[in-house]
């Protein structure tokens, strides 16, 4: 190993298991072996949650709903617990760093200076939300009062996926419980150990026992018990489009739950002639699909660009993926993080099999990098057409798909999907350019000469299509997890 080491993987102690109602609890269902996709080293072994394991975890949440005073007392006090569970979550910035990286692809450079502080900061946002969520007086004639209540739903089960974990996670549980809910908890097997820190840690802030629980489990032995369970009044889901249908028909089939859907997207770099900055450009190009090696929901995974310049703005992006180091991820020198999965990589590489067999021209990379441990795919580039397989299905690897086209209408159209609209940008020095984009690709999120996020928490995430529906992020999120009640007044005369 060449770079510089940010901690020993073999020193870290993880947390294994369930927590339920404030304590660990051992599961019933199949052994989880939590892998390290850096290098392949089995982390942790332990007995999955079942479904008896999800019935005790929603009934510890509905119980503490019912009896403590978090849905029912003041809500100025919940948003202090949730901020002093936002104060300490920064406090463990460097364990909760080492926990997210040790079990997912997430380097140890990003999940230090942003997981954690998104996490802190998501916490916060929603702590300080919680005595703002307010009721309607509306308007009726003189002899009625007329009014609408927020109220929470009780049990939220919450389920997220194991690219971006901890924040993922937090995305859901935090609002959901300033909102007064309770809330379980399953997140991927592949990444348990930052939910179960997490837990223990809103625990120390103050948080009742039983208001956030977590169940470690797999999705049929877990994640679909969860979803059906009787108690749980609602279902936030983030993962990939087939699960996503998968829990909608649980939920309409055990008593109609709600659901909110993050699920998979294909999203478009689309760039005009007029750029001013060539290598500015390409330099988002290439970190918007190798990031976290394209294992983003919005990963940038499609450039459109305009003919006149794709040669030129290809060679530089060509250059810099070339480039990108793989390394484990607690190595500082990383820039090409591993796949999740052997499995993982199994699947980008029939993908790109389809894609030659469709004709395409793989301009770099192309197969599984070989020189590593672990889980590893080498970014590739792909001169497509369209209908190709890597334009038309979410790879989930550092896997872009490059068309080109010659007039605004044509690069329009083509940035279109036809089945996923997570995101998008447009990159051009032309405002008319930029709005008419921003305006008609169908996507829930549009950047403009820029892609992806910073750290601010308050602008809402989600999809539209089969990208999902329902925002994570900003205050729009709360809404989720509230119910709204009309009470109709009858004044005496
Ligand atoms: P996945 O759908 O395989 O799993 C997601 C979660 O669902 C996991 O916790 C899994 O155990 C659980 N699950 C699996 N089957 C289930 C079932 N039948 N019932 C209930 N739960 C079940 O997704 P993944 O591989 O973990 O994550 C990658 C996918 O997530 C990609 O498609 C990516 O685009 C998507 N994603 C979307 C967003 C977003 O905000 N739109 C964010 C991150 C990831």
């Amino acid at each position: 190993m060449d770079g510089i080491q940010a901690f020993d993987p073999d020193l870290e102690k993880l947390p294994t298991d369930s927590y339920i109602g404030g304590r660990r609890v051992i599961g019933k269902g199949s052994e989880i072996a939590v892998q390290r996709p850096s290098d392949g080293h089995i982390a942790a072994r332990f007995a999955g949650a079942d479904a008896g394991t999800v019935d005790e975890a929603v009934e510890s949440g509905w119980q503490a709903f019912r009896t403590s005073d978090w849905a029912h007392g003041e809500p100025r006090r919940r948003g202090a617990v949730l901020r002093r569970w936002a104060d300490l979550v920064e406090r463990h910035t460097e364990e909760l760093a080492r926990l997210e990286s040790l079990s997912s692809s997430r380097v140890i450079a990003e999940t230090r200076i942003r997981d954690v502080a998104i996490t802190a900061e998501l916490i916060r946002f929603y702590g300080e939300c919680a005595d703002k969520i307010e009721g309607q007086v509306l308007p009726t004639r003189d002899d009625v009062f007329s009014l609408t209540m927020r109220e929470p739903y009780g049990v939220v089960g919450a389920i997220a996926p194991w690219n971006v974990p901890m924040v993922l996670a937090t995305a859901k549980v935090a609002p959901a419980l300033a909102a007064g809910n309770a809330v379980v908890l399953k997140p991927s097997e592949l990444t348990p150990f930052t939910a179960l820190r997490l837990a223990e840690l809103a625990i120390d802030a103050g948080l009742p026992a039983g208001l956030f629980n977590v169940v470690v489990g797999y999705g049929q032995e877990a994640g679909s018990p969860l979803v059906r369970h009787p108690k749980i009044g609602v279902v936030s889901f983030t993962g990939s489009t087939a699960t996503g249908k998968a829990v909608m028909i649980d939920a309409a089939n055990s008593g109609l739950k709600p659901v909110s859907l993050e699920l998979g997207g294909k999203s478009p770099q689309l760039v005009f002639a007029d750029i001013p900055d060539l290598d500015q450009v390409a330099a988002t190009i290439a970190s918007g699909v190798s990031r976290n090696a394209g294992q983003l929901c919005y990963c940038g995974s499609r450039l459109v660009v305009e003919r006149k310049i794709a040669d030129q703005l290809l060679d530089k992006v060509l250059a810099l993926l070339w480039d990108a180091k793989p390394g484990p991820t607690w190595d500082l020198a990383t820039t090409l993080a591993p796949i999740i999965s052997a499995r993982q990589t199994d699947r980008i590489a029939d993908i790109l099999h389809r894609t030659r067999q469709a004709g395409d021209d793989v301009l770099l990379g192309g197969g599984r990098e070989q020189t590593e441990k672990g889980a590893f795919f080498q970014p590739t580039v792909v001169r497509s057409k369209a209908g190709s397989p890597v334009v038309e299905e979410e790879v989930f690897g550092p896997v872009l798909a490059v068309q080109t086209f010659d007039d605004v209408e044509e690069g329009l159209a083509m940035a279109d999907h036809s089945i996923y609209g997570l995101a998008g940008a447009v990159h051009t020095s032309d405002i008319n350019k930029a709005l008419m984009a921003a305006r008609r690709i169908e996507a829930g999120m549009i950047w403009v000469n820029t892609y992806g996020r910073s750290l601010d928490v308050g602008s809402p995430f989600g999809g539209y299509k089969q990208s999902g529906f329902g925002k994570d992020f900003g205050a729009i999120a709360l809404e989720k997890y509230l119910k709204s009640k009309s009470v109709w007044i009858q004044l005496r005369q």
